[in-house]
């Protein structure tokens, strides 16, 4: 479906859960959640449908995302279930990858394609912090386990913060030299209530001064990629926040409780709990043609009305 931009939008983030085993201070609360009535989050028969909805409006790849996709009971039967639905090309899942280990090749058995994994830190004790309390080791298992069951070009995220991680930049950067994995650098978005401002927000291009030997490679979507000389993976800049790619935004997004999420940063919402598929298709019409031109300018704070794992980043 083509949106009131020209944009042609083919790419549905379908979060799973707004639950967690990690408690990122950029991402949530150190509180946690406010767990939901589970009578109003999407069942597994509902997200399938969304999707099979959402994909005969034009809708080709899917990402599983959260809160943490791993810690959903059923996740494995909604990833092989989604794989199957008509019109889906490439079902991906975004992960911390503290249960990886257990379940890449389930995963990959039930059809995922590819896999981000997020890592801002190869410090112990940093990871720790971040993460409020999470075991580095486990996602470090977690992405050898992944490789050898065969998941190739996996990504991994690092979000850019000042302060924390920028005197690991060239370490991050360094992971592509040996091994089939494509690290992201995102830039730090101003969720609404999280620990974001414990950090100094730095942009992407500040990749570009800490590894000068990154070559131009070209552009995959929202990332700008490069190369370090004779690396087997690339390295991308992704940057919501100081050059914002609105233009080519091609994605809308579901959330756990059943929204769909015309912007990231913006508080519109379309629900499709409770409904049957020709209604989830209008709902999904109506969410695509309410996507705004941009995100607007943050002054301060995204207007996204929730924070990142509940909408799934
Ligand atoms: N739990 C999974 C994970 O961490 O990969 C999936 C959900 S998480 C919300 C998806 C992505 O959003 C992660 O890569 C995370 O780093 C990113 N993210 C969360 N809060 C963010 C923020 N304030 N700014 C930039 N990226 C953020
Ligand atoms: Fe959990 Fe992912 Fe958010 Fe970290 S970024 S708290 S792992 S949902």
């Amino acid at each position: 479906m083509v949106d009131n931009y020209g944009r042609t939008i083919s790419y549905l983030r379908l979060s799973v859960t707004d639950l967690c085993n990690l408690r990122c201070k950029y991402c949530m609360p150190e509180t946690g959640v406010c767990k939901k009535r589970h009578e109003d989050m999407l069942t597994e028969d509902e997200m399938v449908t969304a999707v099979t909805a959402a994909a005969r409006l034009g809708i080709r790849k899917l990402r599983i995302t959260g809160g943490e996709p791993l810690v959903k009971k059923n996740i494995l039967s909604i990833c092989r279930r989604a794989s199957a639905v008509p019109g889906i090309e490439e079902v991906c899942v975004t992960t911390n990858g503290v249960l990886l280990k257990d379940f890449a090749a389930d995963l990959k058995k039930s059809g995922v394609k590819r896999l981000n994994i997020s890592l801002d830190t190869l410090d112990g004790e940093k990871f720790r912090r971040i993460t409020r309390g999470g075991d580095l080791q486990a996602v470090l298992s977690g992405i050898e386990t992944a490789l050898a069951a065969g998941f190739r070009r996996i990504k991994i995220n690092a979000v850019l913060m000042g302060g924390f991680n920028d005197d690991e930049i060239s370490q991050l950067a360094g992971l592509t030299m040996k091994q089939s994995v494509d690290v992201r650098f995102i830039e730090l978005m101003p969720m609404v209530d999280a620990g974001y401002k414990d950090f100094d927000y730095l942009p992407a291009s500040v990749v570009l001064d800490r590894v000068p030997g990154l070559e131009p490679l070209s552009v995959d979507g929202v990332a700008k990629l490069y190369r370090l000389p004779g690396a087997v993976g690339s390295v991308g800049l992704i940057s919501p926040v100081s050059d914002n790619f609105c233009d080519g935004c091609n994605r809308i997004r579901l959330t756990a409780d059943g929204k769909f999420k015309p912007c990231l940063h913006k508080p519109e919402e379309f629900s499709v709990k409770g409904l049957d598929i020709a209604e989830m298709m209008e709902q999904f019409r109506r969410a695509v043609l309410a996507k705004p031109r941009w995100h607007g300018e943050f002054s301060g704070q995204s207007r996204a009305g929730r924070e990142m794992n509940e909408i799934g980043g």
